[in-house]
């Protein structure tokens, strides 16, 4: 039987399976039974059932296409990546750790030509490969298409049914310019530089994106049954009220859940301070008063997030999604984990840019979130590392409302799982299933990764794409990126000095709460 189709049956015999509510240390042996696409069952004694010749109810009187041996081997649902962008992909290891505001301005679609499709396409099965190699069996990508183009929609859109992974798909919108979002920089820049200045997306020409967004959900919403669709506005600062309103009735309307950004640096929640002085400077009092502060919305960073808006997130029921490699990475700071924690608020977590993490790794993502809680509790207490598993799985697919598809191996579920070799130096010996795969494993040990029941890696290679013909595509296309970055640094020598004083100023300037470690 080939592996692309999700329509057969296979059985995963005799393998340690993770389940959230059991033993998470030494989870127990059971058969893993996938029919259609769906866990159909979780227990003991299938495999030998069948090989008695005895009936199993969840078969149907189907036979079983494909028997998969769990020896040595632990299952564990696949991880949820609620914080990602494909646009960047081409870009990991080009930057050191910078500061987000500069590293905006090298890495971004804004600050680059229009991009081919033939770039587009290879970004985008790249990062899903790599996601998909690392045990991310869904992926929540927050897409820049700028210029837009809705031929580059539809080549991300058919790459993401070709590599088959999991994705809710959201296109990254705003409708203020990022010349606005900076403190201090129309006051320190002269006026011929202003406007150089961007952001992770600009307004398009002569768009109307509340138009937009509800035409491009309603073409594509039935395409594929593994592309679920969702809203991006790119962060609420630079998205108008009009704009914000329209998207949260389309939320309403149509259960879609909507991704953004928030308080990710000082910057970021200092211009909140300045612009948003009728909501008292706290952006969650506006989301809150456009009618988007509710369960459907998910707020990417809240680093710099104050503690009386942690309790109003927590109430609201509103999702945080914490990206902790990426805030290091852009010298952002550190989210207030154990803040997070102790209201109760739905945490997932995300690996962020391919240029800023540099790595889909969730495994990395896992390991941060336990430890850095530290910083901001040194007592002891949670997040375990149990719950740094639940936030990488369960709550990534509440936000995305898909908590009754994935997140857990439990029949009826999508069978969206990896398989882990514990014959690999990281679990020798087995101590704790939970916390060797957040504080041990690397993804290292990601043998085979099912989704949907199918399988998309096998023995570590990618069934569902030439992963050699992808690589000599890439070096091709990277003649031109490395042409067109070389050009960005060029154009980007004029702002430096102007963006690193807004940057001076605002690091200097009080804002009642610190999530650097200084001082
Ligand atoms: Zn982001």
């Amino acid at each position: 039987m080939p592996d692309h189709q999700s329509s057969r049956t296979l059985l995963i015999q005799d393998a340690r399976v993770y389940d959230h509510e059991g033993d998470v240390d030494q989870p127990p042996f059971a058969d893993i039974l996938i029919v259609d696409g769906l866990i159909a069952a979780v227990r003991p004694g299938i495999g030998k059932a069948l090989a008695a010749g005895e009936p199993v109810a969840e078969l149907a009187g189907r036979s079983v296409d494909e028997v998969i041996d769990g020896t040595d081997r632990l299952v564990v649902p696949g991880f949820v990546n609620s914080h990602y962008h494909s646009h960047d992909v081409l870009l990991k290891g080009v930057f050191e750790t910078i500061p987000l505001e500069l590293w905006m301005m090298m890495a971004l679609p804004p600050v680059y030509p229009k991009r081919s499709s033939a770039e587009i396409r290879a970004r985008t099965l790249l990062g899903a490969i790599e996601c998909l190699r690392a045990g991310i069996t869904t992926v929540q990508d927050l897409a820049t298409i700028y210029p837009f183009d809705e031929e580059h929609l539809e080549v991300m859109l058919q790459a993401y049914e070709d590599v088959g992974i999991r994705c809710i798909f959201a296109l990254q919108i705003a409708d203020v310019t990022g010349a606005k979002s900076l403190p201090y920089w129309d006051t320190v820049a002269p006026p011929e530089v202003q406007s150089m200045l961007s952001a992770s997306v600009e307004p398009f020409d002569g768009v109307d994106l509340r138009i937009l967004v509800r035409d491009l959900y309603r073409k594509h919403k039935n395409r594929h049954p593994r592309l679920t669709w969702a809203l991006g506005p790119s962060s609420p600062e630079r998205c108008s009220v009009p704009l914000l309103e329209a998207i949260g009735d389309l939320s309403r309307s149509e259960n879609l859940p909507v991704y953004t950004h928030i308080y990710e640096s000082k910057a970021m929640t200092l211009i909140a301070r300045q612009t948003h002085q009728s909501d008292k400077g706290s952006l969650i009092n506006y989301l809150n008063r456009v009618g988007l502060l509710n369960p459907h919305l998910s707020l990417a960073h809240s680093v710099w997030m104050a503690q009386h808006e942690i309790e109003q997130i927590g109430a609201a029921g509103t999702n945080v999604v914490l990206n902790p490699v990426g805030n290091l990475k852009t010298r952002s700071g550190i989210a207030p984990i154990r803040q997070y924690v102790a209201e109760a608020v739905n945490v997932g977590l995300g690996c962020d840019n391919c240029s800023c993490s540099d790595s889909q790794n969730m495994f990395q993502s896992m390991k941060l979130f336990a430890s850095l809680a530290g910083v901001t509790g040194p007592d002891p207490g949670p997040p375990t590392a149990a719950d740094a598993i639940r936030s990488a799985t369960l709550a990534g697919a509440r936000a995305a409302g898909l908590s009754d598809k994935v997140g857990a191996l439990k029949p009826g579920m999508a069978a969206d799982l990896s398989i882990i070799d514990l014959t690999d130096p990281s679990f020798v010996p087995f101590n704790s299933a939970a916390r060797q795969i957040v504080f041990t494993e690397s993804g290292r040990g990601v043998e085979t990764v099912i989704v949907d029941g199918r399988i998309v890696v096998r023995d570590r290679k990618i069934t569902t794409i030439d992963e050699r013909a992808l690589r000599e595509e890439v070096a091709e296309l990277m003649k031109e990126l490395r042409k067109d970055l070389e050009t960005a640094m060029k154009r980007n020598a004029a702002l430096m000095p102007y963006l690193l004083e807004s940057l001076k100023k605002t690091w200097e300037t009080d804002i009642g709460l610190n999530r650097h470690v200084t001082g």
